[in-house]
């Protein structure tokens, strides 16, 4: 299915033009326009998927391999020495386009830092708590 209001369904069918690295029948890769560092790229599914929730397994399985790829691309073309694959999932999580992609954000030595979370400490029984919860809910 796909979303005719959805800019990231209109980039990745290409009816929009995007600065496309690679296409596929599945998926077009695009650079960000509002990007982390230089080479930040997005991983667009042609068929609409709100989040990670919704996404098809067939489509799910190949993401992986293919944000290796990318990642793998990025260290011979742009000599960054490593990448981050990040993919967010609801307003409260940072997502702004309900459609999903995946982030894969080449990191250089001394490059922009990109935020990551303050670690807390874990209260034990907390954890024992949560993660009861977290499995019920899986069932
Ligand atoms: P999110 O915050 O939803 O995980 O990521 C959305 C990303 O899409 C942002 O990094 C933003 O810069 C990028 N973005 C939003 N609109 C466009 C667009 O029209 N073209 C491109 N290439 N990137 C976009
Ligand atoms: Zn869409």
């Amino acid at each position: 299915m796909v979303d005719k209001e959805c800019i990231f369904c209109r980039i990745a069918g290409g009816e929009i033009p995007s600065s496309t690295i690679y296409e596929d029948e599945d998926f077009r890769v695009i650079l960000d326009l509002g990007p982390a560092s230089k080479g930040h790229a997005l991983i667009l599914p042609k068929e609409h998927y709100r989040d990670l929730c919704e996404l098809d397994h067939t489509i799910a399985a190949k993401v992986l391999p293919l944000a290796g790829r990318l990642g793998a691309a990025m260290k011979k073309a742009l000599g960054c020495s490593g990448f981050n694959v990040v993919q967010n999932n609801g307003e409260d999580a940072g997502q702004t386009v309900f459609h999903f992609h995946v982030h894969v954000i080449p990191r250089y030595k001394d490059g922009a830092k990109i935020a990551a979370w303050e670690p807390q400490k874990a209260d034990p029984e907390q954890l024992s708590r949560l993660s009861s919860s977290i499995k019920e809910a899986m069932e």
